[in-house]
């Protein structure tokens, strides 16, 4: 079957002081416990390398990146360029802030900068995430932080199932509670807390990276136009999310067949909702794909909602 060919990797999941369960009931997810807060779903990162299943069980992503870069279209690079997250905020997610490549070369033992963004899987009502702040100047920033005044200075937005944001590097960012979401990201790990609400763990407060956040956040914040771009191809909708230097994020709403086909090194699929076919392979909400270059069109039938990427 063609669909051996597709790369299947096995989700990791991390626990977080502010994670929940809804990956369980939402994707079927084997979770460690009630506080899931992160599911690395396509990662060769070190943190998180993972498994592959099928054709390719023994190996892990990170593993054919290093040893079949064919199947990646041969592309350079030390690390698998891309992370695809899910991430259960049962409660708010601290305030931070990601460098840009330059600031992390310079700054983080040449570490990659990260650029990342964010597609709403569900959320409870009222729910809200911050996206960029209000002040004028950094001059206004520094002295807002310093007085404490965060309420006033973090750029509160409400969030819908459905909706997308892209977070540049310098963007001051966090998801709050009640929000489950698909994250597509740089693999990179350099992350500035910049405010994590006075909480502590363990009876004490996290670092914070005052500083550095300071140094990279851009001000003042312009909220970016949203981007999306559709066409039908068969019974499929596919809506470009995002197109940046690091990564294109499209949104496809199968109901009933298509053929789909990507001129792309690799496309990282996830399924969020639903379920069908892939050339064969039964596939349903929570499931996780990689298809390696030259695999040819895609045959899909079903109804689903897929988030699809690549380089
Ligand atoms: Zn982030």
């Amino acid at each position: 079957m063609k669909s051996e060919l597709l790369l299947r990797p096995q989700p990791l999941f991390h626990e977080k002081i502010w994670g929940g369960e809804r990956m369980r009931s939402a994707y079927g997810y084997d979770i460690p416990s009630a506080h899931t807060g992160e599911c690395w779903a396509i990662s060769a990162h070190k943190n998180g390398d993972c498994p592959m299943l099928g054709e390719y069980r023994g190996e892990t992503l990170g593993s054919l990146w290093k040893t079949r870069r064919g199947l990646f279209g041969g592309l350079e690079g030390e690390n698998f360029p891309l992370l695809i997250k899910i991430i259960d905020a049962k409660e708010d997610l601290s305030v931070q802030v990601h460098p840009d490549d330059a600031y992390a070369a310079a700054h983080e033992n040449g570490s990659l900068g990260k650029t990342e963004c964010w597609y709403i899987l569900d959320c409870d009502p009222g729910a809200t995430i911050i996206i960029g702040h209000n002040c004028a100047t950094r001059d206004e920033l520094r002295e807002k932080v310093e007085q404490g005044r965060w309420s006033e200075l973090l750029r509160e937005v409400p969030v819908k199932k459905g909706d997308f944001f892209q977070i540049d590097p310098g963007c001051v960012h966090a998801i709050k509670g009640g929000t489950m979401i698909l994250e597509t990201q740089q693999s990179s790990d350099v992350t500035y807390r910049f405010y994590d609400y006075g909480r502590l763990e363990n009876g004490r407060p996290r670092p914070l990276h005052i500083e550095q956040s300071l140094a990279v956040a851009t001000v003042p914040f312009v909220p970016r136009a949203p981007e999306r771009e559709s066409r039908r191809d068969g019974d499929a909708l596919i809506t470009r999310l995002v197109k940046c230097s690091y990564y294109s994020v499209y949104h496809v709403e199968l109901g009933g067949r298509a053929s789909l086909e990507w001129d792309e090194p690799f496309v990282n699929m996830s399924v969020i909702s639903g379920e069908g076919e892939i050339d064969g392979l039964k596939v349903r909400a929570g499931t996780h794909l990689v298809v390696p270059a030259g695999y040819g069109a895609l045959d899909l039938s079903g109804n689903m909602e897929l988030i699809c990427s690549h380089v």
